[in-house]
């Protein structure tokens, strides 16, 4: 027995290839069940190509710095200078790790059906924020908070 084509459900027809229907906003408010049913495509797709180019910064930085020091002996003036480089180039590769970290995570709330939630208070985080940075974890409200805490 193959289930019927379209289900009547609380008055609301379900069409059978659509995978989800969304719950009609109320008021103009976002609840949380639209909020994660919203279409995360883009959002996971900007997360996944910078997490690609992140990655490739990093493995390059990293062979460069293999590199640099498997070259050894250079002129003692030059060294400074090298070593100098090098440093900068290693606090770039943590600033690289870290957005990697957020990513990743991102995207795991992402396949749990929670991202765009604050993982703080749960409410869903402001759009135009995740748009800025689609890794956000908090809404503005407690990063302000949390920040504010931070501070003191
Ligand atoms: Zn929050």
């Amino acid at each position: 027995m193959s289930p019927p084509q379209t289900a009547l459900l609380d008055g609301l027809f379900i069409e059978p290839n659509q995978g989800f229907f969304t719950v009609p906003e109320q008021d103009g408010v976002m609840t949380k069940s639209t909020q994660s049913q919203h279409d995360w495509t883009i959002f996971k797709q900007r997360l996944l190509a910078r997490q690609a180019e992140l990655q490739q910064e990093v493995d390059s930085a990293e062979d460069e710095l293999e590199a640099s020091s498997r070259d050894g002996a250079q002129e003692p003036e030059d060294t400074a200078q090298l070593a100098e480089a090098k440093e900068v180039r290693q606090a770039e590769v943590a600033r690289d790790r870290q957005e990697l970290d957020s990513i990743g995570r991102a995207l795991d709330r992402l396949a749990r059906g929670v991202y765009g939630l604050c993982v703080r208070c749960g409410n869903p985080i402001d759009l135009e924020r995740l748009k800025a940075r689609p890794e956000s974890t908090h809404c503005l409200q407690c990063k302000e908070e949390l920040e504010a805490a931070a501070a003191r």
